[in-house]
This record gives C-alpha cells, sequence and structure tokens, in this order.
C-alpha cells in the first residue's frame, strides 16, 4: 500500500462477520477494514446488536437519542475481530448500537417500523462519536440502513467543530434495496420539508435512505467499475440513473476483495480435506465427501454448486428454463439457499423428480457453504445484475470454476475461458438468456469432460487469482483522501 498518514476511519455496516450475516456486504465489513488496519489505520466498525449476537461484548456508554420528539435509549457496546499482521496480533473495534426497542428481536431485518429502526441507527452513531472521544477523518457508510448518516451530517451538525472536519462515502453494494418510506419518515430525523425535494432526500414522493446517502455524501462508490457504469442507465438504474450520472465525478467502483486468511482451503477446517495448487487431488475428496454429505451418488461426474439467496437477481429464472436439460446431462447439482417462495418450492419439485442429480438444502449454512465451494468443480451465477458478487471469488479461491453472466463485478472478474489459448479463469456469457446459459454449461462441462488437462491448468488459474483485498483496500485509501480532500474544498454534494 501506498505510504500515507494514518487515518481516522469509521465504517459503519448492517452486518458484519463474524456477528451477522445475510450477505455479502457482511463479508467485506467483517474483512476491508482488517486490510485498512493492518496498513496502521485507525479503523473501527459500527453495526448494530441484534439480540442474535450473543459473542462477548463489554459496556461502553448508554445516551439517548432523539427520534421524533421522542428519546431512545441507546447503549454502546464494545467487541473486535482480531487478526494477525505476521506474527502480531491486532484487533479492530466493532462497537455494537444496542437497543432494547429496536434490534431485541429474532431476526435481522424487515419489521414494519424499518425505517424507525434504521433512523435511530444512524443517528445514534453520530452521538456516539463524542461520547467515544472518535473524530474519524472519514465516515465510511454502507447501503441505505446507514444512508442518512451523510444527510444528518451535512443538514444538522455542519455548524459543529465536532463533526465539521468529517468527509464521507457511502458505498452502493445493492442499489435494488433502498429504503425508500413514507414522507413523514423526514421527522423521525427531526428534519422539514427543506430536504424532501427531488435534489435531496425525495424519491417519487417518499423519503429515500438510499438516495439520502447518494445525494449527501462527499463521495459515492460501488461495489465493482462495471456496475458503477450500469447504474448510471435505466436498465440498472433502479429510477436513480439520472442522480448517479449527475454524480459521475464522484461515482466510483471498487471490486470487492475477500479474506485470504478465512477462505483458505490449505487452512479451512470447516472442508473435510484441506488441499492447495500442490496438492489438488485432496480436492476430489472433498467432491466426494460432499456427495455423500448431500445424499448424492459418489462418483466422478461434474458437480455444479450454487450458493445464493433466492431472488430473481441471482438468474434462477433462467436456471428454472434450463432445470430438464440440465438435469438430462451426467452431472451433479448442489444448491444452498434461501429466499422466495416460489424458487425455494420450484427446487423442491426438481429434487423430487432427480433425486440421485440433485443436492438441496434451503436455508443459511456457512460451514456447509464452505465444503460446496471446496467439494464442487464449478460454480453457477448467472444473475441478471451484480453489483460485485463474492461467490465467483471464493468459488476462484477454492479452484472451483465459476459460470457467470459478464453483468457488474461478474464482468470485472470472470475472464471467458477459450480451449485454444487457455487464456481465461471461467466461463461467461453476455445476453441474460436461458439459451446461453445453457450453452455455456455445456461447454464447460465438454471440457470438464473432454479436454482434462485444459481443465487443470483452468483450475489451477483460478487458484493463482488474487482477490484478497490488498489492491482493492489501496483503491479505498485512495478514495477516502479524495473524499477528505473535497469536503475540505467545501465542494457542495446537497
Ligand atoms: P449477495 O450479497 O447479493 O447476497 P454475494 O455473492 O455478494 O451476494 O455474497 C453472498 C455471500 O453470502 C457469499 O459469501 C455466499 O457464500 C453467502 N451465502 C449466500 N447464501 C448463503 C446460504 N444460504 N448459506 C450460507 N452462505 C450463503
Amino acid at each position: 500500500m501506498t505510504p500515507k498518514s494514518n487515518l481516522k476511519i469509521l465504517y459503519i455496516s448492517a452486518e458484519v462477520v463474524p456477528f451477522a450475516k445475510t450477505g455479502g456486504l457482511a463479508d467485506v465489513a467483517g474483512s476491508l477494514p482488517l486490510a485498512l488496519a493492518s496498513e496502521g489505520h485507525d479503523v473501527r466498525i459500527v453495526m448494530p446488536r441484534y439480540k442474535k449476537i450473543t459473542s462477548p461484548m463489554h459496556y461502553i456508554t448508554d445516551f439517548p437519542v432523539s427520534v421524533d420528539t421522542r428519546k431512545e435509549t441507546c447503549i454502546v457496546r464494545e467487541s473486535g475481530i482480531d487478526f494477525k499482521v505476521g506474527k502480531q496480533n491486532k484487533s479492530v473495534p466493532v462497537y455494537f448500537i444496542d437497543s432494547y426497542q429496536y434490534f431485541d428481536r429474532d431476526s435481522m431485518y424487515c419489521y414494519f417500523d424499518e425505517a424507525e429502526r434504521f433512523a435511530f441507527f444512524s443517528r445514534a452513531v453520530i452521538d456516539m462519536l463524542p461520547k467515544i472521544n472518535f473524530q474519524p477523518d472519514v465516515i465510511h457508510c454502507n447501503d441505505w440502513q446507514s444512508g442518512p448518516v451523510s444527510m444528518i451530517l451535512k443538514e444538522q451538525c455542519s455548524n459543529d467543530p465536532f463533526y465539521n472536519n468529517i468527509s464521507t462515502i457511502f458505498t452502493i453494494h445493492n442499489l435494488q434495496y433502498q429504503g425508500n418510506y413514507p414522507k413523514e419518515t423526514l421527522k423521525l430525523f427531526g428534519l422539514d420539508e427543506k430536504v424532501f425535494t427531488p435534489d435531496k432526500a425525495e424519491f417519487y414522493g417518499q423519503f429515500s435512505f438510499m438516495k439520502a446517502g447518494i445525494v449527501y455524501s462527499d463521495i459515492v462508490n460501488t461495489v465493482s467499475e462495471t456496475y458503477a457504469n450500469e447504474i448510471q442507465t435505466p436498465e440498472y438504474g433502479e429510477g436513480l440513473e439520472g442522480l448517479l450520472e449527475n454524480r459521475k465525478n464522484d461515482l466510483y467502483g471498487i471490486v470487492n476483495g475477500i479474506s485470504y486468511e478465512d477462505f483458505n482451503p490449505a487452512t479451512d477446517s470447516r472442508i473435510y480435506k484441506n488441499y492447495s495448487s500442490k496438492d489438488i487431488q485432496n480436492k476430489k475428496e472433498n467432491k466426494f465427501s460432499l456427495q455423500r454429505e448431500v445424499g448424492l451418488p459418489i462418483k466422478d461426474v461434474p458437480v455444479i454448486g450454487l450458493i445464493s439467496r433466492l431472488v430473481n437477481q441471482k438468474g434462477l429464472d433462467i436456471i428454472e428454463d434450463i432445470m430438464d436439460k440440465m438435469m438430462d446431462m451426467d452431472l451433479q447439482f448442489i444448491l444452498l439457499g434461501s429466499g422466495d417462495e416460489h424458487y425455494e418450492n420450484f427446487f423442491k419439485k426438481v429434487k423430487e423428480e432427480y433425486p440421485k442429480k440433485m443436492g438441496l438444502t434451503l436455508g443459511f449454512n456457512a460451514n456447509l457453504a464452505q465444503r460446496i465451494y471446496a467439494g464442487c468443480d464449478m460454480f453457477l451465477m448467472p444473475s441478471r445484475f451484480e453489483p460485485c458478487g463474492l461467490g465467483q471469488l471464493i468459488s476462484l479461491r477454492y479452484g472451483t470454476i465459476p459460470i457467470v453472466r459478464a453483468t457488474g463485478g461478474l464482468a470485472d472478474t470472470i475472464e471467458d475461458f477459450m480451449l485454444e489459448t487457455g487464456q481465461g479463469n471461467g466461463f461467461s456469457f453476455n445476453d441474460y438468456s436461458s439459451t446461453e446459459l445453457i450453452n455455456t454449461l455445456i461447454r464447460a462441462v465438454d471440457v470438464y469432460n473432454n479436454h482434462t488437462e485444459a481443465w487443470k491448468s483452468l483450475v489451477q488459474t483460478a487458484l493463482g487469482q488474487d482477490y484478497s483485498w490488498s489492491k482493492s483496500a489501496e483503491k479505498y485509501l485512495d478514495l477516502y483522501y479524495i473524499s477528505m480532500g473535497k469536503h475540505r474544498a467545501g465542494i457542495k454534494t446537497a
């Protein structure tokens, strides 16, 4: 990383590995801050304390937080994420915003008072800073849940010397989830109509958490360059394409990394047998053990994995279209996921119809996920859109070959394999169509079955890729400096 002075960074996320996870944001929030801290920066994470988080943590402080005309109690607790730099043990502090009223519930999301929960969270994070005596250079907000933070700072704290030097960056991990709520949401923040205009936080008559983040932050970024361009078009912009195009000079794309320590086939204790590029034959033992675990015949056919939220974004409708053709091929398909009832029911039916060809686990299971990444030959990710995608990066790390649609981060990380030249690290197709998907699958299976040496070298290529945080963390650091410079220069956002 470029030698620069040490920064103070507050990283805000609604989910963080190892404490709470529903998707890729949690992986990013649990690894990017560590990569920055390992370079000497003072990085601290803040997240809600959900009921299911049982890790030991200690009390730091409590204080009343304004929500509408009421005061709700916030308790701040602290834990940390330990990591190593060489032989040195280090830890990134994690602050938990605890509230009996808002977060002491069984699930993380999808409650009737969601707007209020995350309005409280955003305000509590800001109010916490002087109380813990932490004055960051940069506040890094992620997704809609922390969108209002930069709005509150600009609209309500800009004359306060504690806050007025703090710059903000807002990262869009998925533009589809915007946090749009009725106009009255404004009152939760104690804000008036002045911010309810189309150039500020109003979005077609609603208050938008995501839009507030995009409008008010000094810098905006998303998690791949291709997605940063895509979201400026009506096809991918979810109605915010105009605003994003307006902010295109402040809009960046940085592809996510993954933790090469947590995801390491040579040391991963969750898989059946460790392996590396040097003893790749051990990968096959993972395959056979996985087949046994999910109740499939143990044999050396191509095994294709899919681990995902079962939602439209993930290309499940085109998988549905090709399912019978896929099941006619000599292969096995292992799926782990949960989500829309339609897809859960569909895959249950496929499992009933093809019990010897499909392994199905409905639910969230981080340990099984690792065994699938390790045990499969290929990983299916034909997304309709994909801001970055982590599944393909974890697959590469485990020598499992991604089959993807070239969109967003999938386009930026997976290069289509050419049998003639040996170039490429996976299989990809451009048009969102079931025909392209099945043709690509057939092509991949053909290389696996009939070009063994080419397949072996493809696996070695995958294992040799570097999607750790080293490069991307440096890019974030550059962005922090840009955001600080912009903030100092007083360049107006909203
Ligand atoms: P998204 O954030 O859109 O859900 P990503 O590919 O960026 O998609 O990240 C998904 C992360 O969640 C990956 O680490 C993936 O392995 C994990 N994951 C998704 N579904 C499950 C599941 N059912 N069980 C375990 N892990 C899952």
